[in-house]
């Protein structure tokens, strides 16, 4: 499957005006010189980074661009580096992007002796800037090198510098219906019986479904158990045997979590009070996980707290 790299704006529904003018911005070179793209994971942060990317480079038709046909945009799906895009991210065996990245990437900028064409610097996890990457990104955004965009892309702006957002055009990524999700994503690419379960699961995030889709079994087994261990407690068979129905080990806690979410949110529909004990047991969940406490333990707290809801 090549989802991603198949996307072109048409394919963002839920904000049509605020697409269409990324299109029309991307499409003519007439951008901004820096766009913070905010929303939760999943939501098309990243691939609308791409597909503005594929677009600003696009030789073919102003308004069908990217149009997938040109030399430009059959490099780009051939995965091709292209010499003026500079990738700002954590650099591998550190948890952080550093200063010393910042300051590479602003170097290369200051370089006149370039091609002359339009730049692009992409951040895609602008929240792993440390304070001083950051200070020195305010100071790039202050003084832009010219014929340069800069794309970043936060799950949580409130890691970043107000100094730093206010440098940047905010584009906000929110999820999207269903609806979308079952045409634009689920339709041709899975069978029918795993429709609902990836729907709910991906909760209206398409690049949840696309990895979803991609971690099919896996994923699925996840949720079936945990549904498994709340119909155990429902039925009062005890803490110990819904624990066991959960059969994951700390490595896929996180995804366990997610599904009891999931499945928090749909009880809160039914039975208001049974879903807010369980989402308030899985926030505990996550911050004793955080704290280095024993995934069994953590599980065993999850379930007692759901039983008493
Ligand atoms: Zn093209």
């Amino acid at each position: 499957m090549n989802g991603y790299r198949d996307l072109r704006f048409d394919d963002f529904v839920a904000r049509p005006a605020l697409i269409e003018n990324l299109r029309k911005a991307f499409g003519s070179g007439r951008v901004s010189h820096a766009y913070l793209f905010t929303g939760p994971a999943g939501s098309g942060k990243k691939t609308m980074a791409d597909i503005c990317v594929r677009a600003l480079y696009c030789t073919g038709p102003e308004e069908s661009r990217p149009c997938g046909t040109c030399e430009s945009c059959r490099g780009f799906a051939e995965w091709q580096g292209h010499s003026d895009i500079y990738y700002l991210d954590v650099d591998e065996g550190r948890t952080q992007i550093r200063v010393e990245n910042v300051r590479n990437i602003a170097f290369a900028l200051s370089d006149s002796s370039s091609s002359g064409g339009k730049r692009c610097v992409i951040c895609r996890r602008a929240e792993k800037m440390n304070a001083d990457a950051q200070d020195a990104l305010l100071k790039t955004l202050e003084e832009p090198p010219p014929n340069t965009v800069f794309i970043l892309c936060a799950e949580n702006v409130s890691q970043l510098l107000p100094t730093v957002v206010s440098r940047c055009m905010p584009v906000q990524f929110s999820p999207v219906g269903d609806r979308v999700i079952r045409e634009r994503v689920l339709e041709g690419r899975v069978p029918a019986q795993d429709m609902e379960w990836i729907l709910e699961l991906a909760a209206g995030l398409p690049g949840r479904a696309f990895s979803l889709i991609e971690n099919g079994s896996q994923s699925r087994e996840i949720y079936l158990n945990a549904m498994k261990a709340l119909t155990f407690i429902r039925e009062g068979k005890g803490i110990a045997a819904a624990a066991k129905a959960v059969r994951c080990d700390k490595a896929d806690a996180q995804d366990a979590l997610y599904c009891f979410e999931i499945l928090g949110r749909k009880l809160l529909k039914n039975d208001n009070k049974a879903g807010i004990a369980l989402l308030d047991a899985v926030c505990e969940a996550r911050s004793m996980l955080r704290s280095n406490v024993t995934w069994q333990y953590v599980l065993d707290t999850l379930l007692i707290r759901a039983a008493e809801g």
